[in-house]
């Protein structure tokens, strides 16, 4: 049966609220004139559809001048009419309204890229003047998917993939989530009707089976909970089909497996109830480990509020339980509407509604971003990926986009977290920052102290939230970056003169790489904002001189401790690390580890991992130190065919006078490369060497060791870790 404008009018009456009818009634009749003689394709005259599309906002509530802008929607577009005389009319907020509507409704989605980011872009335009335009814009697009029976088949799959892609998504991020079910549900069934079918006959095969289960828990549950006055609101129900369908299809799991098909859902009256009653589900039934989700404590973006478990009864079924107050209820159902339906209205701007955090950051990203493309993606990163919802290891409940990784993570629980993190471990393992975050994850972050501690500027390629890249943005520019260099540097050559030291651009390049930064102006910084210590930097400096002095006097290795220096190559290809990829590795300088040589890594404190030899002294002595043990991580050789190695040689050779020409040409013969020799007279008259060469691996070396072995005057030749 076709609506009429008289049925809008008795709709009106029902709501308790002031409507201008006056101003509806003229806005109807300019509609009604302008789409004369247009037909909808069920063959219903096209009023019934700006009609329709003004009493769904009705249902919302939504106040007189976007009920005027749903029955003028589509005038602009398919009549004569001109958007001036709609404002002269109908005033400024009508016609813009009616703009933006008429201009998302242009936007070509499934069509060329180039073009769709600059519509994308009007979107925000119209959006950010504007939220009740896509209010509107959602009821138009609900109409349309239940009218769309009567369209041609491709026509229901056009629309229906868009309304899957674009406006479900924005319906959810606006937490709208009634819209957002039924417009997937009817979407779905267009997409792949067989699909739903088997879902449906799935559901009806137990069917009473089924009613019973969630009548007799209703039961059981609203038995325990009576002292709760007024009562709680108790429903139990089969969760959506295509929530159902996501899980098989998308994700894979059988229908058997699929947790969430019964969901009971307990409205109460305040927060503490809300706790309360968790506890009483809790008693009753066994809750399933990683499924509690503290939506109250911590809100969806889309500001839904709840708390989520599932727990299993008796019969072995697992069950969610949702338990709101009836205030998040409405938010859950209607989202950004619910400030329309329950709180008497609100201005339709943007600027005064702080609550919806994703409009705000897609008009940041449209102010931030310098091209087009760049907010095309931001857009389709939002609205195509779904969130993922990761764990701290007290059990807070984080979201995130999907596609996030430990740095956004890191910043979503604060800003000095990310800020000062040096590490992080996933399900107890260690993970690089760029870890790609799962639902369900738990993850620990850890922090430093030091005043050194800070992001990384590659940080910014691999963080995914707008969010965490503006707070490393800003962390680098309130450095105030030139300022700290040229104090630090003042300070810095003032003390190295007073110290002796020499500030030739080799010893600043050392002794910024030794305070592991990555250039001396980081350094500089550093040391002008207080960062770092300079007397402990020249304190290094001195204990490095006196070690080097002590190493030409012939020192003979020993198990040294595990210093952080990196080897200046870069290696980490040829090494894989448990439960870790693509992290900063580097090989301790204690035992030097060679491919094919046993090896075990220790995560240091924020330089990535360190690879130590099995048999390394280190590693004996400190495997079951109570404050290393847990550091020890599982490492092995990956294939390395075209790394190279350096190793160390000491030999001893006789005073025969060609034996050191025989020795460095076996080494060229074999297309080794050298890079330092060092030779030294003992004591009795025979001559020390050691080389330092470049090897493919423990083969190769043991290859060249025996050849030297074997030239005469060679007394003993042996690897080393350190010359
Ligand atoms: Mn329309």
């Amino acid at each position: 049966m076709s609506i009429t404008i008289d049925d809008l009018m008795a709709q009106i009456d029902k709501i308790d609220r002031r409507y201008d009818i006056d101003k509806i009634q003229r806005a109807y009749e300019l509609a009604d004139s302008a789409h004369e003689g247009q037909m909808r394709s069920s063959g219903e005259k096209y009023i019934t559809h700006p009609l329709s599309v003004a009493s769904i906002l009705l249902d919302y509530h939504m106040d007189t001048d976007t009920i005027c802008a749903a029955l003028l929607h589509d005038v602009v577009e398919d009549t004569e009419t001109s958007l001036e005389y709609i404002r002269k009319r109908f005033g400024e907020d009508v016609a813009l309204m009616v703009d933006g509507v008429t201009k998302i409704g242009q936007v070509p989605l499934n069509t060329k890229e180039e073009q769709q980011a600059e519509n994308i872009r009007k979107i925000l335009m119209a959006m950010s003047k504007d939220i009740r335009v896509i209010i509107i814009k959602l009821a138009d697009r609900l109409h349309n998917m239940r009218t769309l029976y009567a369209r041609p088949p491709e026509k229901q799959r056009k629309t229906s993939l868009e309304t899957m892609n674009f406006y479900a998504p924005i319906a959810h991020r606006l937490g709208m989530s009634d819209v957002k079910e039924e417009m997937e549900s009817i979407a779905i069934h267009y997409l792949d009707p067989y699909g739903c079918q088997e879902i449906e006959r799935l559901l009806n095969v137990h069917k009473e089976e089924r009613d019973s289960f969630i009548d007799h828990i209703t039961t059981r549950i609203r038995s325990r909970i009576t002292d709760i006055k007024p009562e709680p609101i108790i429903e139990g129900r089969v969760k959506s089909i295509f929530s159902i369908y996501k899980k098989m299809y998308v994700k894979n799991k059988p229908f058997d497996e699929i947790y969430d098909i019964y969901a009971v859902r307990i409205i109460v009256h305040s927060v503490i109830e809300c706790y309360n009653v968790l506890g009483i589900i809790h008693d009753l039934f066994s809750p399933m480990p990683y499924r509690f989700k503290d939506y109250i404590a911590t809100p969806k973006p889309n500001r839904y509020q709840s708390l989520h478990t599932t727990v299993i009864g008796k019969e072995g079924i697992p069950f969610e339980v949702q338990i709101r107050t009836m205030e998040m209820h409405n938010t859950a159902q209607f989202g950004i509407a619910a400030h329309w339906k329950y709180k008497a209205g609100l201005k339709g701007s943007v600027a005064g509604e702080q609550r919806f955090d994703w409009i705000r950051q897609l008009l940041e990203r449209q102010q931030e971003a310098d091209d087009v493309e760049q907010i095309t993606d931001a857009i389709k990163n939002d609205l195509s990926q779904d969130e993922v919802y990761v764990f701290s290891p007290k059990g807070d409940v984080f979201t995130l986009p999907n596609g996030a990784c430990i740095i956004d993570f890191a910043y979503a629980i604060h800003t000095e977290v990310g800020n000062k993190m040096v590490g992080a471990k996933v399900g107890g393992r260690m993970v690089q920052f760029d870890y790609q975050i799962k639902t369900g994850d738990i993850i620990e972050i850890f922090t430093s102290s030091s005043p050194n501690a800070g992001p990384n500027r590659n940080w910014l390629n691999i963080a995914k939230t707008t969010e965490a890249k503006a707070k490393i943005r800003s962390w680098f520019k309130k450095e105030r970056r030139d300022e700290n260099i040229a104090c630090g540097r003042e300070e810095l050559e003032r003390e190295f003169k007073r110290n002796g030291i020499p500030t030739t651009p080799e010893v600043l390049e050392d002794t910024a790489k030794n305070a592991h930064f990555d250039t001396v102006d980081d350094l500089y910084a550093a040391v002008g904002y207080g960062g770092v210590m300079l007397s402990k930097i020249i304190q290094r400096i001195k204990s490095s001189q006196t070690r080097a002095q002590k190493e030409q006097a012939q020192t003979l290795p020993t198990g040294e401790e595990i210093t952080a220096e990196t080897n200046r190559r870069s290696r980490q290809k040829g090494i894989i690390i448990e439960g870790v990829d693509n992290c900063l590795i580097k090989f301790a300088q204690c035992c030097n580890p060679l491919p094919g040589d046993p090896i075990i890594g220790f995560v240091t404190r924020g330089f990535g991992v360190s690879i130590h030899k099995q048999d390394c002294i280190n590693v004996i002595n400190n495997m079951d130190s109570a404050e290393n043990k847990d550091r020890w991580i599982k490492a092995t050789w990956a294939g390395v065919e075209n790394e190279t190695y350096r190793a160390n040689i000491d030999i001893i050779a006789d005073q025969r006078s060609s034996v050191i020409a025989d020795i460095t040409s076996a080494i060229a013969v074999n297309h080794i490369p050298m890079h330092e020799i060092n030779m030294h007279r003992l004591k009795n008259g025979n001559t020390n060497l050691f080389i330092t060469i470049e090897i493919a691996g423990v083969d190769q070396l043991s290859n060249i060791m025996t050849r030297i072995k074997k030239i005469p005057g060679v007394i003993s030749a042996e690897r080393t870790g350190k010359q």
